[in-house]
């Protein structure tokens, strides 16, 4: 049977078609269709149009938010794809920060694309760098505090994490290059403030770099007037040379690379599975992920987490969440393919696949471990009677709750 939700949506849709059809016959002027949903159906639910249909559609629960919502919860989503793409001769990159999503205080995410061999030029910055290929090869490159060497391939689903202050690279690799989604643990990074190897160099006198490396002044003759950031070069040599070149003896003991595709699911159920990546399983990293994949119908259950706020990104699929912000307010907003999300820290919420293919997101919390507490885990533990004294549910339900977390429904 389908859910209330889906009638809703499917309603939306159909109202959507006639009114292209209409337009299509020339009928746009009468085209001004009366839009409800089959929960908004009294006559204050009503609207006559003219409206941006496409983002109506991407909105349901915004449009016709579900009765329960209430309030002025402050909007927790942003598309990429209203950020502004910066794009070079090696690739493009665009960003999503405190400055697009002000609740976004924690956490701020880049995408970015680089062509076979473009290169995001050598750099670092004061924030920790969690990063997920989505697509394609790359070679990345790091030197520590100790001056010990990092070289490695990754391919789709690897991470990485670059620790504060470690200068690094990323390079597209061949076929076709590589997408990769990266993740800071400051909400006002800012991918076009890093320090940058040409910008630096560029900005300090000629003399200087002429003592620093003890050569004569003309040396430098050639370095860029300006920054270079993302640009094309070649293909890279072979791996193992230039892990050679690179280390001389001096390689990194603790990787910066994990490669998750490889990792069995934290937790499988019928309705899905996440993994989790913490410091427990990649010891570099101060920055936690979860990446849940949930089958249509799946929900991700009721919870929040007492020790972060949670950044999403959604990397492919159609769901929903709900945020309770207490004071009576709670608000609902659609998510897809390249939408970010965000719940402050202790906010209770679900995400449910609202759409007929999987749902894949990432949540990612600043925090060393990862930490949840469920709404079915806490009841299951907390004496019957005394939750039944709030809910009503009956004993007989509250006995059925599986004392440990689910984590995803259905079971
Ligand atoms: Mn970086
Ligand atoms: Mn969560």
């Amino acid at each position: 049977m389908k859910s209330i939700h889906e009638v809703s949506r499917r309603r939306l849709l159909e109202l959507s078609s006639a009114s292209l059809a209409a337009a299509g016959l020339g009928m746009v002027a009468d085209a001004a269709q009366t839009q409800s949903t089959a929960t908004h159906d009294t006559p204050n639910e009503t609207d006559p149009g003219r409206q941006n249909m496409p983002l109506a559609q991407e909105n349901a629960d915004s449009e016709w938010p579900p009765k329960t919502d209430n309030g002025s919860v402050k909007p927790f989503k942003y598309p990429f794809s209203f950020s502004r793409k910066r794009i070079e001769s090696g690739g493009w990159t665009r960003q999503v920060t405190v400055r697009e999503l002000p609740v976004s205080t924690e956490i701020a995410g880049v995408e970015m694309r680089l062509t076979a061999g473009g290169v995001r030029e050598l750099h670092w910055h004061v924030e920790a760098e969690w990063a997920i290929l989505l697509n394609g090869n790359a070679r990345i490159t790091a030197v520590n505090a100790q001056g010990q060497a990092f070289v490695s391939d990754v391919g789709e689903g690897d991470l990485w994490l670059f620790p504060p202050g470690v200068p690094h690279s990323i390079q597209g690799l061949g076929p076709d290059g590589c997408r990769f989604l990266l993740v800071f643990d400051d909400g006002k990074f800012d991918e076009f403030h890093t320090f940058l190897l040409t910008d630096w160099l560029a900005h300090t006198p000629k003399d200087v770099l002429a003592k620093n490396f003890a050569v004569p002044e003309s040396t430098f003759e050639n370095i860029p007037k300006r920054e270079l950031f993302i640009f094309q070069s070649e293909l890279p040599a072979p791996l193992t040379e230039e892990q050679k070149q690179a280390s001389e003896g001096t390689e990194l003991t603790n990787s910066y690379v994990f490669r998750a595709s490889k990792m069995p699911a934290t937790k499988t159920t019928p309705g899905g599975h996440v993994k989790i990546i913490d410091s427990k399983t990649f010891s570099v990293t101060p920055i936690t992920a979860a990446i849940v994949t949930l089958k249509p119908g799946g929900l991700r259950e009721l919870h929040w987490h007492p020790n972060a706020d949670e950044w999403q990104y959604y990397i492919t699929g159609k769901a929903r969440m709900t945020v309770f912000a207490a004071g009576s307010t709670a608000r609902t907003m659609d998510f897809q393919e390249g939408d970010v999300g965000y719940i402050p820290i202790s906010q209770p919420h679900y995400i449910e696949n609202t759409g007929e293919s999987d749902v894949v997101f990432l949540e990612m919390f600043k925090a060393r471990e990862y930490q949840d507490i469920s709404l079915a885990e806490w009841l299951a533990h907390t004496p019957h009677l005394l939750v039944d004294a709030h809910l009503k549910f009956g004993q007989q339900m509250l006995a059925s709750i599986p004392k440990q977390e689910v984590v995803i429904r259905p079971l």
